[in-house]
Order: structure tokens, then C-alpha cells, then sequence
């Protein structure tokens, strides 16, 4: 039940329960303790005069003597109550008030020389407090008795309990009230946040939770929310951007194929002419192939669901197997493509996707290195990690774009990439399988002097 309050309401409620437990435990002892406290002066007082009855019946030498000496002193005292008997409960000495009343007798037991309190209720009377004493009268043992009436104390005590029964209520509910005052005002920031959170929606993604003070508890959560906010709107304009580039990057060659289909019914056309436009929608197909090949790849490397097999795999047989496959591509190109590969360097790794890495960091070094050029591929260790370099001495990027090379269909020169082929997703593959080896990569250049693109992946 309690999980469906407001966090006002179970604040204010586990602050009442401790309050009334406190409240509690204070009245009950300040309820004993005067009680205890009382009595003891009470005892105090019986016992003065108890005293003082032994000390007439010590002086009385026959029993005339001794009653004349306790009817002088006793009979008519004020606020105690007098009662001498004999161990058989015959009466010797009553004072006047007490008259016919009869104080009980304890069973007396081996009370030797102690005084026995004990309290009675006598019927019609109230309570009694009563203190019983044996002793030697002139013509044998007595039993000496004097009982003081409670009512006074009792009365007391009524009142201290009734004084407590209505301030203890009273503070408890003016603490619970003022408790959930102060909850509230201390929860209003929560209440502005809420409401301001609800109003953040994806057209005002730019809108901010207030922060008061960015001190306190609430003003950190708010700071948090906050720059939560700006990484969310950060990847929605990111998400914004490639779904633009992907849909971008898949028209254009599905209107290419429109086109040509177009063209090829449109009109009666001769058998080379169908071949030229098969042609270029085979390789439009291709193309679009490849792009959401790319996309693919890299949507899984992003959810984390691309296959994750780590085997032990030698980089240097891997650069030398792309370079291998690429070498007529460069020579194509009249480039000279040197591999500086010694022995191997065993990594934990998928191959397949370390092969997918070199092959596009080198691709693109082929591709935007001009004829007769050279592209430089070197493996090696340092520091427990293995190291990839591949450089050329291409085109370069302009420093302006360097920072943006790893972003999802970057390219530099958008008419020039797509020429070569290129969709500007090359980088962002090689980055988040570069990442998911808990290895990194930079990229340095000098327009028109070339790139240089370095991994470093952590052996083992
Ligand atoms: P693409 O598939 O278009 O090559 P990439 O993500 O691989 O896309 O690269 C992004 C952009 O970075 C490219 O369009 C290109 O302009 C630039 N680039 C990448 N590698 C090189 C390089 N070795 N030399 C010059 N420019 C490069």
C-alpha cells in the first residue's frame, strides 16, 4: 500500500511514526519516573512517622502508659493513619479517623526487624499506601501499622497523564503537519522537473530542466537529466542524419535503375543497347548491394549482436593475405603498395573482421592515392599492443574534415567518393570493430601529401 504515496506523504509518515515512537517513550518514562518518584516520598513519609510510633511504644513501661503516649501524639494527627495490633490481630491502637476501618495485615511472615510497604485499595477509600512493622511492646510483640492515602498522588498522576495524552497527540500532529509542509517545499523542484520533463518531446528536444541550485541533491539530478538530455539529442540529430544519408545514399542509385528501366521500355531498343543498360542496373544493384552490406555490418556492430568469435589470429598473415588480393588493384593504378610485415603478431580477435578493417584503410589509401603513388602498410608491437599502420602519399584531407572522417556517410568530396565507390561508411566500420577490440584508431593528414591511418589493438 505505502509504494502507491507520494514520497511527501511516506516521508511525512515514517517521520510521524518516528516522532510518535519518540513521544511515546518519553511520556511513558516521565510517567514512571514521577510515579516511582512520588511513592518514594511517600514511603519517605510513612516511615518518619513509623519511626515515631516505635519510638512511643519504647517509652510507654505497661500498656496504659504506652497508649497514653500514642493517643497523645497519634489520635488525631493529620494525613496518616495509625493502627497498633497484636500479631493475632486484636486492635490496641487506632486513631480517631481510622475509627472502625481496619488496615490489612500482611501475612508477616520472617519479617524480622524490616518495615514491609505494600499497596491497598481499600473499598470506598481509594488506594492506601501502607508500611507494617513488628515490634516489642511492653506485654509483647505488636504489629505497628501506618497507611497514608494515595489519592493526592494518584491525582497527580492523572493529571500529568492527561497533560500528556493532549500535548503528545497535539505536538505529534503540529510536527506532521509541519513535516509535510517542509516535504513539499523541499519536493516542489521535483514537481517543476516533472512537469518540464513533459514537455520535452522530439520537435523541443532543445528544452532543459531548470536546475535552482546545482549544489544541492536535486540540482545534481537535474545537471544529470540535463546532460542526459544533450547525449540524447546529440545521437536523435546523429540517428536524424543517417537516416537522411541512408535513404540519400539508397535513391540514388534506385532512381539510376528507374531510369534505365525506364528508358528500356520506353522505346524499342537494338541488343547492345539492352546490354549497356543491364549493365549499368547490374551495377547499380551492386551498389546497393554493398551499401546496405555496409549498413548492416553496421547497425550489429552497434546493437552488439554481430557474431563475436575471438580465436587467436596472426595480423601480420592477415595484412599480407589483403594486401595479396590488392596488389593488382594498385599496380592497376600504377602505385607501389610495400608491406613492412615481419613475424607474427598473434592477437584475440575475429578474423573476419580484422580482415574487414585492413581491407577498407587500405582501400581507401589506394583509392585516394593518385597514380604512381605509394601506399605503405607496416604491423608491429608496442606496449602490448599490435600496431597497424597504413599510410600513403595521396590526396590527404583538409584539416576541416579530418574531425568528422569517422562520422556515418562522411566524405570529403562527396561526387569524387562516390566515384570510387565509396559511401563515406568506410571509417565508421573500421571504428566500431576497432572499439568492440577494445583498441583504437587515428587518422593523420596533409592535403595533396597523404594519410596516415594508425590501429592499436591490445595483444591477448
Ligand atoms: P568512403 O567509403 O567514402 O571512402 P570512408 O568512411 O572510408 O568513406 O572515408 C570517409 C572520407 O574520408 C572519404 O570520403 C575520404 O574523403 C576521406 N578519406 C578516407 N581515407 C582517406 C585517405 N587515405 N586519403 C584521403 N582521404 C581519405
Amino acid at each position: 500500500m505505502i509504494r502507491s504515496v507520494t514520497v511527501r506523504w511516506r516521508m511525512t509518515l515514517w517521520f510521524g511514526a518516528a516522532l510518535a515512537v519518540i513521544l511515546l517513550g518519553f511520556g511513558a518514562t516521565t510517567y514512571f519516573v514521577m510515579r516511582h518518584h512520588l511513592l518514594e516520598r511517600v514511603d519517605a513519609g510513612l516511615n518518619e512517622e513509623l519511626s515515631d510510633v516505635l519510638s512511643e511504644i519504647q517509652r510507654g513501661n505497661d500498656r496504659a502508659a504506652m497508649l497514653g503516649w500514642l493517643d497523645r501524639r497519634f489520635a488525631r494527627h493529620e494525613g496518616f493513619d495509625f493502627q497498633v495490633t497484636t500479631p493475632a490481630g486484636e486492635r490496641v491502637f487506632a486513631n480517631l479517623r481510622l475509627g472502625e476501618r481496619r488496615l490489612p495485615i500482611p501475612a508477616l511472615g520472617d519479617m524480622g526487624e524490616d518495615s514491609q510497604y505494600e499497596t491497598y485499595t481499600l473499598p470506598g477509600a481509594g488506594r492506601d499506601r501502607i508500611v507494617t512493622r513488628t515490634a516489642q511492646g511492653p506485654d509483647g510483640p505488636l504489629v505497628v501499622q501506618v497507611a497514608r492515602s494515595l489519592n493526592a498522588v494518584d491525582r497527580e498522576l492523572v493529571e500529568l497523564l492527561t497533560a500528556l495524552l493532549i500535548a503528545g497527540p497535539l505536538a505529534l500532529g503540529l510536527t506532521v503537519a509541519g513535516g509535510y509542509f517542509l516535504a513539499r517545499q523541499a519536493l516542489a523542484p521535483v514537481d517543476r522537473m516533472t512537469a518540464a520533463a513533459n514537455q520535452i518531446d522530439a520537435p523541443r528536444f532543445g528544452r532543459r530542466l531548470d536546475v535552482v541550485n546545482p549544489d544541492d541533491e536535486l540540482g545534481r539530478l537535474g545537471n544529470t537529466l540535463n546532460s542526459m538530455l544533450d547525449r540524447l539529442e546529440r545521437s536523435f540529430d546523429e540517428m536524424r542524419r543517417f537516416t537522411a544519408d541512408a535513404s540519400h545514399e539508397l535513391r540514388t542509385p534506385l532512381s539510376v535503375i528507374r531510369n534505365e528501366a525506364e528508358v528500356a521500355l520506353g522505346k524499342p531498343i537494338s541488343e547492345a543497347e539492352k546490354q549497356e543498360l543491364l549493365g549499368s542496373i547490374l551495377e547499380e544493384c551492386e551498389r546497393l548491394t554493398w551499401v546496405t552490406d555496409q549498413l548492416l555490418t553496421l547497425s550489429r556492430e552497434d546493437a552488439g549482436i554481430a557474431p563475436n568469435p575471438r580465436e587467436p589470429v596472426d595480423i601480420s598473415q592477415l595484412m599480407r593475405g589483403v594486401t595479396d588480393t590488392m596488389r593488382p588493384l594498385a599496380e592497376g593504378k600504377g602505385q607501389r603498395l610495400a608491406t613492412n610485415v615481419n613475424g607474427p603478431v598473434i592477437l584475440h580477435a575475429d578474423p573476419a573482421r580484422l580482415r574487414h578493417v585492413i581491407y577498407n584503410l587500405v582501400d581507401n589509401a589506394i583509392k585516394y592515392t593518385p597514380p604512381h603513388g605509394t601506399v605503405n602498410v607496416t604491423v608491429a608491437t608496442r606496449d602490448h599492443k599490435a600496431r597497424l599502420v597504413v599510410e600513403d602519399s595521396g590526396i590527404g584531407i583538409p584539416p576541416e574534415h579530418l574531425p568528422h572522417v569517422f562520422e556515418r556517410f562522411y566524405r570529403v568530396d562527396k561526387a569524387r567518393s562516390r566515384a570510387e565507390g565509396g559511401a563515406g561508411l568506410g571509417l565508421s566500420i573500421v571504428q566500431s570493430i576497432v572499439l568492440t577490440h577494445g583498441g583504437t584508431v587515428e587518422i593523420a593528414s596533409q592535403p595533396d601529401a597523404g594519410t596516415r591511418c594508425v590501429v592499436e589493438i591490445p595483444l591477448g
